[in-house]
């Protein structure tokens, strides 16, 4: 299989004749072929936006509304295709990627395509005589860059309200996950999205990443992925002083206190952190148990992370699949020691699995390790994978010093029958998110997004819309009598 860059509408080679093999980490075979973007191609593909941005701007917002409309029903239609080529291209299991992946991804276009002719402007009460409103306008051609681990959610969330707003786009999948980006450009000209209006392109990081972050003609950038790389992102986006928005990494503490209901908290952690083999920016990679109930918890948790059936993502019985890479299956594994070397016990999993089967894939079994302090490297730093660190407090000041303690700050959860410690621990948290007996849920009109290194801006929901426009405010003088203020008679 050949896949080819999108710009200005069409199907197209990179300029350099550039390819890079996709892989299916269930066994590392070659899936595709796939034209890599040059700094020549992601200057097409802005000279193509920017031609395209007048008309798409201008559109009516209904009219917009209505053509994402039309790309949702088309992605529910597509949703078999596009859940096997999540799947083969990512690792996810085909059960997520048809029943969550694909239905998210159509809700969020849809959910934007709602919104188009509904984010409005104001009117200001200011002095009289005068009438003063504002207009949200689209910021222009915006550049997006979006991780391996959820590509179809992600561009999702980045395009759809860029769309609604009315900008132009720019966007790079990561060259490790390209496919079902480039499937959704088909359909989005199916939808009747015109030439130019999104533009995919599959590349390197460092080339085509790095120049859609510098390039003069991107008025703003959206980034996801590390923080190391939000940080390049920054830097590269001050030549024209561009809008930058940031989703970055985290490591979210999920509390689980002594009056919880036990059975729901242990289900709900290991969804925290195995769904997608935990490579989720959200996932609940630090799980903190009160030291009452920590061994009872255990006892319940270790056996169901055992139990977790790993296997090839196509098989409808998969419940966790390969890592996404066999670069980024080593940098999981590489934990394991880092964790042991400063004291950390391995209690379950903490390797590659060995059956046969998956031998030559990106498999990591379902991993949890107990730390020694809570300021380990394992209980500080991103592992993203199938990893959790557990750690223990004993009251609710603990609790609060260990789960703020990072430098992250996106999604935290705590399970508690207490609700006024609920809702004083949703307020207290450093964090974008908080989910109170709950874990990772999302949904497009609620905002998205994290504080310190977790990065900046908000995806999903009105604040999305905020994101995408700038405001332009207008002063009318509708009958003021205005005194000159130069009097020359
Ligand atoms: P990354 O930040 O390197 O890659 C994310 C995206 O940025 C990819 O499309 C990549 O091609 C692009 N990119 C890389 N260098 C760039 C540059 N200089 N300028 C512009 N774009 C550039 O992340 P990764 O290597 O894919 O993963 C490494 C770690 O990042 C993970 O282990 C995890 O900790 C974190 N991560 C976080 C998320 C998230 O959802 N927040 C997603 C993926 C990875």
């Amino acid at each position: 299989m050949r896949r080819q860059l999108f710009i200005n509408g069409e199907f197209t080679d990179a300029l350099s004749g550039e390819t890079l093999p996709t892989l299916n980490p269930h066994d590392n075979s070659v899936i595709a072929e796939v034209a890599m973007a040059g700094r020549e191609d992601v200057d097409r593909a802005v000279a193509a936006a920017q031609k395209a941005f007048p008309a798409w701007s201008r559109m009516p917002a209904a009219e917009r509304g209505r053509i994402l409309l039309k790309l949702a029903d088309l992605i529910e239609q597509n949703t078999e295709e596009l859940a096997r080529l999540e799947s083969l291209d990512t690792g996810h299991p085909l059960r997520d990627s048809r029943n969550l992946d694909v239905p998210r991804t159509a809700g969020c276009y849809r959910y934007f395509g709602g919104m188009a002719d509904k984010f409005q402007g104001e009117t200001i009460p200011v002095e009289a005589g005068f009438l003063n409103y504002t207009l949200r306008e689209p910021v222009g051609v915006v550049g997006q860059v979006v991780p391996w681990n959820f590509p179809l959610m992600f561009t999702a969330w980045k395009m759809a309200p860029a769309l609604a707003a009315g900008n132009c786009i720019v966007i790079k999948p990561a060259e490790i996950t390209p496919l079902s980006t480039l499937k959704i450009a088909e359909l989005m000209a199916q939808a009747g999205i015109p030439a130019g209006v999104v533009n995919v392109l599959p590349g390197l990081g460092s080339v085509a990443g790095q120049y859609i972050a510098e390039h003069p003609g991107i008025a703003k950038i959206a980034f996801t992925g590390s923080t190391a790389t939000g940080r390049r992102v920054v830097a590269a986006s001050a030549g024209n002083l561009k809008k930058v928005q940031l989703e970055l990494g985290g490591k979210g503490a999920n509390i689980v206190f002594d009056d919880a209901n036990l059975a729901a908290a242990v289900n709900g952690a290991a969804f925290a952190i195995f769904h997608n083999q935990g490579q989720a920016c959200i996932a609940g990679s630090r799980l903190m148990l009160h030291e009452k109930i920590a061994d009872a918890f255990l006892d319940q948790f270790l056996p169901l992370a055992r139990s977790i059936r790993l296997g090839n993502p196509m098989d409808e019985a998969t419940e966790m699949g390969p890592l996404t890479s066999a670069q980024h299956q080593q940098r999981v594994l590489s934990y394991v020691e880092i964790g042991r070397e400063q004291g950390g016990e391995v209690l379950s999993g903490g390797c590659a699995p060995t059956a046969e089967e998956l031998a030559r894939g990106c498999y990591v079994e379902p991993t949890v390790m107990r730390a020694k302090t809570w300021r380990d490297r394992i209980a500080q730093e991103e592992v993203f994978g199938p990893f959790v660190t557990v750690l223990t407090f004993k009251d609710e000041a603990e609790a609060l010093e260990i789960a703020n303690g990072t430098e992250y700050g996106l999604g935290s959860g705590l399970w508690t029958a207490n609700l006024p410690r609920a809702h004083r621990f949703a307020r207290e948290l450093r964090a974008g998110m908080v989910w109170i007996n709950s874990y990772k849920r999302v949904n497009p009109g609620s905002p998205f997004g994290g504080v310190g290194l977790s990065g900046y801006g908000r995806e999903m929901g009105f604040d999305a819309m905020r994101e995408y426009t700038q405001v332009k405010s207008v002063w009318v003088n509708v009958d003021a009598q205005i005194q000159p203020h130069y009097r020359r008679s």
